[in-house]
């Protein structure tokens, strides 16, 4: 998932409008910008099939430290701790509850391979929504779109919108399989989730800074 993650962003910043956008939106995004680097130093590994583009062909075969809702929450309180000090208490609280809510997300479009603990005897959840990838184009569009026209203020609606739009059809063909073949690697693969995150987040960040 990627544009669904930024819906609760906005929530949140409505909510919390003392604690800076930024922070937020890197907390969202703090699993999928920590798994790229765990993946490129081989401490998490995904296997990508060559013959499909779709999310659900590809198999996180271990991420128990990006995407486990004990661990992950626990790496993402080191950022958390840094925050609250310099920052606010508050901030570092929202940051890390904001990287659980990633996990919470990821539960509803992954399949049943999200550790819980992220160590011993673990359990996996995942409801598998990519098994059925063109409701989960349009699920993740229309909640990205229902929650940005709600929550937040008039004026930042339409450049949100727009740049969502712009990066869910960058990831359609993942869900649309119009590519009969799988274009990336698992490095390369990571290399763009880190790049997508990064790029999407500078996006938002001006325009929520300028708005
Ligand atoms: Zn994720």
């Amino acid at each position: 998932m990627f544009i669904g993650h930024f819906a609760v962003a906005y929530l949140l910043i409505v909510l919390f409008p003392a604690v800076p956008p930024l922070v937020i939106l890197c907390g969202v995004s703090f699993p999928d910008l920590l798994w790229p680097v765990l993946v490129l130093t081989g401490m998490e590994t995904v296997a990508v099939n060559p013959d499909s583009p779709l999310q659900n062909a590809i198999r996180f075969t271990s991420y128990p430290y990006s995407h486990s809702l004990v661990t992950g929450s626990l790496i993402a309180a080191v950022p958390g701790l840094f925050i609250a000090y310099f920052m606010s208490p508050a901030a570092g609280i929202l940051f890390v509850a904001a990287s659980a809510s990633h996990w919470l997300l990821d539960v509803v479009t992954h399949l049943q391979d999200l550790p819980v603990l992220g160590f011993g005897k673990d359990m996996k959840a995942g409801l598998g929504l990519w098994n059925y990838p063109k409701a989960a184009f349009v699920l993740e569009l229309a909640f990205y779109t229902v929650i940005t026209v709600l929550a937040v203020q008039p004026a930042l609606v339409v450049p949100l919108l727009a740049l969502g739009f712009a990066f869910h059809l960058i990831n359609a063909n993942s869900f649309l399989g119009f590519s009969r073949k799988n274009p990336f690697t698992a490095r390369s693969y990571a290399v763009l989730a880190i790049f997508g995150f990064l790029a999407f987040i500078g996006g938002l960040n001006w325009i929520f800074a300028t708005g």
